[in-house]
């Protein structure tokens, strides 16, 4: 086993009786979580509950069952319909040029708001014994260029089982990319071992999507972890999901994307939170979110500003979603705000008129009519005119 593997086994909390043992019974409220916790697994890694400093922060909320998790009004238990895109065991394919490919069942830590908390912790659904197909089907669809593999978190894998991974996707020649979507910096920094690093060069280019939500997360571990994988290579970007109680609120939100920048991550999306059944609690409104990119966006290095999306319900994929910075467009000009809400006017360019007839023949022998000379700047043309030229 591991070193990694022995941290999972002996220093996480995996039973509702050992979280009341910690937190107190008071708390923990065993029997009427009980539900909540045969809905979706529980098991928090020591890092992850190193970060929760009191009962109901950020951190709590994000790991820690709660009876909300069984009122459902909206949500539905495959929210994304990813089992509607899904043509053989394991792929998702929904776009024209990438598919996710799920690896791994397991999480080293269980967020209570997974979208895919209906097969997460369940290796029946996501069996680690039908590979085959998925890499039949990914070979017979040269189209896909890219590979996001998921789960489950693929770091819960042995070195030698990525490595497997890697090496008949990189035999498939149309897959350029290789995308890994983990938590594991946040949830158990020691699993980015200088073994793993050693072996990931072999198989570039590899993106990895991490998944931080606050900026507490960034823990001088998680941070050293992220510097490992950098100097092994991998490109590293950041999904975040908006999570009521969690990080609605700009401050919070400036905070983390400053944090990821100092750790060499690319914020990439920042997810309205699905309408998936257990985690609606989680959600808040679009309007929310708008207003945590308009906070971000001008205020900010543009680095600094994700990407924010709705993942449609049903299906229909992800759709970016802007504050309103456009009042009007017509053909002669745009009128927008900026950052600050000042008023500004675009002209469009004007149409160029056509070249007279009589100068298509000199073009036809060669000769360019018009003058070659760069034109000056307008700085090169203050200084002439000074000199009286
Ligand atoms: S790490 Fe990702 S897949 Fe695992 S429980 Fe959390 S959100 Fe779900």
């Amino acid at each position: 086993m591991s070193d990694w593997q022995q941290i999972i086994k002996d220093g996480s909390i995996a039973t509702l009786e050992k979280l009341a043992d910690k937190f107190g019974h008071d708390v923990i409220d065993v029997e009427a979580l009980k539900p909540a916790f045969d809905n979706f697994q529980m098991r928090i890694t020591p890092a992850a509950l190193e970060q929760i400093k009191e009962v109901g922060d950020p951190m709590w909320n994000q790991y820690i069952p709660s009876v909300e998790e069984l009122e459902v009004v909206d949500g539905v238990i495959d929210s994304l319909d990813e089992d509607g895109d899904s043509p053989v065991p394991n792929i998702t394919h929904r776009y024209p040029d990438r598919a996710l490919f799920l690896v791994s069942p397991v999480c080293a830590t269980y967020c209570r708001f997974c979208t895919r908390r209906r097969k997460v912790g369940d290796p029946e659904k996501i069996p680690l014994n039908q590979y085959e197909s998925a890499f039949q089907y990914l070979r017979e669809h040269t189209e896909i260029r890219d590979v996001i593999m998921s789960g489950g978190d693929p770091m819960m894998l042995s070195d030698r089982r990525l490595e497997y991974l890697f090496q008949q996707l990189r035999a498939i020649p149309h897959i350029e990319i290789i995308r890994i979507g983990s938590r594991i910096t946040s949830h158990l920094p020691e699993r980015i071992t200088p073994e793993f690093c050693e072996m990931v060069q072999k198989y570039h280019p590899i993106f990895m999507n991490t998944h931080f939500n606050h900026p507490s997360e960034l823990t001088p571990a998680a941070v050293a972890s992220l510097d490992r994988l950098s100097r092994a290579g991998v490109s590293l970007g950041c999904q975040t999901v908006l999570l009521k109680g969690v990080n609605d609120d700009p401050k919070v939100m400036m905070k983390l994307m400053h944090e990821l920048l100092k750790a060499r991550v690319r914020p990439y999306y920042l997810f309205m939170a699905d309408q998936v059944a257990g985690g609606e609690h989680f959600r808040t409104t679009v309007q929310k979110g708008l207003e945590i990119m308009q906070a971000l966006r001008g205020w900010t290095s543009g680095l600094a500003v994700p990407q924010f999306v709705i993942d449609s319900p049903g299906g229909g994929g992800k759709v970016p979603l802007l504050p309103e910075y456009l009042e009007q467009i017509t053909d002669d000009e745009v009128i927008f705000r900026n950052y600050e809400g000042k008023r500004f006017v675009y002209k469009q360019p004007r149409a160029v008129p056509a070249a007279p007839a009589e100068l298509e023949p000199a073009a036809e022998v060669g000769v360019v009519p018009i003058s070659r000379k760069k034109p000056a700047s307008p700085r090169r043309a203050k200084r002439r005119r000074a000199a009286g030229e």
